[in-house]
């Protein structure tokens, strides 16, 4: 049988890197040519903004790595399917090959491409990468889904990670490369407004920044991650949840990193713990994967008849963080300025809201999805109901965090608080001031004027949640 020479297309989404990528190791070594694509279709258009920019950011510095590697990335515009059977038409390619991602939306226009390329006699191939596992193979002893975190874990980690796979050496080009469109043109940034080149200060795009972070953490803040992890002024973390979110490094490649520190240093507790937060990351997907209406409906039906509030005057003050309340409006305002929020804030915000605003989780996901530049549909919505009380393994609803007392044992210097709130500090810092350059103009905020009164009592807030919480319980 003489070997299929013709060209593969392959479609990247969210896995945007030449290292430890399945679907472009395997195609190299097909020898076949192959024509990375990247397609703005609706998954990409209707990304909230922040997300969108950081899409577009990304694209480009993969462009530019596929350029340095000799190879190309063909940019098209339109409904994917339309997309990927003309360029077949246009260089006679054998096949279209991806990169699997698990969002209800992904999987039926995937699933349908899937099943119509095979139809019409075209190769259609999807690949693992974004997870440390498919969700499908990590179950429980009955083979079913888990719902409950650490089994997941155990499960996860004695199954062991599949070691990850080196950039190609070599990609070989088609004979004649299609057309392509200008990233420029696509102004995916064009809804950040003013707030573009704030973010874009605090941004590290690209496979090579994401490679850059990981060996900083790894040569630094692993040591103390376990204990620190949780003080948002302290240099702690990784920060690789944006890189992970585009697929410019691949949780595959961060947890055999994690993991050889753990070998090198047996019992080495950062190390550990880095995998187990970077496992809830797989959790997340597993939970989207089995049970998608995480994304859109309370994970538990016994919370549909809880008088969440829609949205208000007070939830439009916590999206402009002004609530009076500093550890949530500096959270809110770190989010706005730099595209991400601290993990232990996330959950400080996410909680007021939804308990002392008893606002419904759903408004605040939304807003969390316009801003973050590290927006994951999994994260996002497993957070907002790990939180609010509705969702797996969740907190218990009477576990209300109690923003003041949360910044007294996890901001005790102020330090997170006064860099990003310009009104608590007679000498702010860029952060904090860059807060109201960045805002739209039609807020009128301005740091020149007073801090505002607490949007809500704390202790009646909490009786109130509690009450309400109660009520449904009796109901
Ligand atoms: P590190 O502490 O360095 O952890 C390493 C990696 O582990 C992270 O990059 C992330 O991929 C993963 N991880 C850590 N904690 C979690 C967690 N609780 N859930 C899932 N994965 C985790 N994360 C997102 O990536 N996108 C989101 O849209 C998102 N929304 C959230 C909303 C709420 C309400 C909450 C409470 C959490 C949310 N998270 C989200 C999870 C978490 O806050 C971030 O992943 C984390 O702050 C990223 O910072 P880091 O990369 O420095 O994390």
């Amino acid at each position: 049988m003489t070997p299929d020479t013709r060209p593969l297309i392959l479609w990247f989404r969210r896995d945007l890197r030449l290292d430890d990528n399945p679907m472009l190791a395997a195609a190299a070594a097909t020898g076949r040519p192959v024509i990375p694509v990247f397609i703005a279709d609706e998954a990409v258009t209707d990304l909230g903004a922040a997300a969108r920019w950081r899409m577009g950011e990304a694209v480009g510095a993969f462009a530019r790595a596929l350029d340095e590697a000799g190879s190309r990335l063909i940019l098209r515009r339109g409904r994917a399917e339309g997309v990927l059977r003309g360029l077949i038409a246009e260089t006679g390619a054998g096949g279209v090959w991806w990169t699997r991602t698990y969002d209800p939306a992904a999987r039926a226009r995937d699933g349908a491409l899937k099943t119509a390329l095979k139809k019409d006699g075209h190769e259609a191939r999807s690949f693992a990468g974004h997870t440390l596992a498919e969700p499908w193979e990590v179950a429980t002893k009955d083979g079913g889904p888990f719902r409950v975190y650490s089994p997941f874990f155990k499960a996860l980690d004695g199954k062991g990670v599949a070691p990850p796979v080196p950039a190609p050496e070599r990609l070989t080009n088609p004979a004649g490369w299609p057309g392509s469109e200008d990233l420029r043109n696509w102004r995916l940034g064009a809804a950040m407004q003013r707030g573009e080149p704030i973010v874009a200060s605090h941004a590290r795009i690209g496979e090579a920044a994401a490679q850059a972070r990981l060996a900083r953490f790894l040569s630094g803040a692993i040591e103390t991650y376990r204990a620190d992890r949780d003080f948002p002024a302290r240099d702690a973390v990784s920060g690789l949840s944006e890189n992970l979110t585009y697929g410019e490094i691949s949780p595959r490649r961060i947890w055999h990193a994690a993991l050889a520190v753990e070998a090198a240093h047996p019992g080495h507790a950062g190390a550990l713990h880095f995998r187990k937060e970077l496992a809830w990351r797989d959790f997340a997907h597993h939970l989207m994967y089995h049970t998608p209406h995480i994304l859109t409906d309370n994970w538990r039906p016994e919370w549909d008849g809880f008088p969440w509030q829609g949205d208000s005057d007070s939830a439009e003050r916590w999206r402009r963080a002004m609530t009076g309340e500093p550890f949530v409006d500096a959270g809110l305002r770190q989010m706005y300025v730099t595209g991400t929020m601290h993990n232990r804030v996330r959950m400080i915000v996410a909680s007021y809201l939804t308990k002392h605003l008893m606002t419904h989780w759903k408004i605040g996901m939304d807003w969390f999805a316009d801003c973050l530049t590290d927006w994951d549909p999994a994260s996002n919505a497993m957070g907002w109901q790990w939180v609010a009380g509705s969702g797996p393994d969740a907190a218990p609803y009477f576990r209300i965090f109690n923003p003041a007392t949360q910044a007294e044992k996890f901001d005790e210097t102020k330090a997170y608080r006064k860099k990003f709130i310009a009104e608590l500090s007679s000498a702010p810092g860029p952060e904090a001031l860059a807060y109201f350059d960045a805002v739209p103009r039609s807020w009128a905020l301005s740091p020149d004027q007073p801090y505002p009164a607490p949007l809500v009592d704390l202790a009646f807030g909490r009786q109130r949640a509690l009450a309400a919480y109660e009520g449904r319980a009796r109901a």
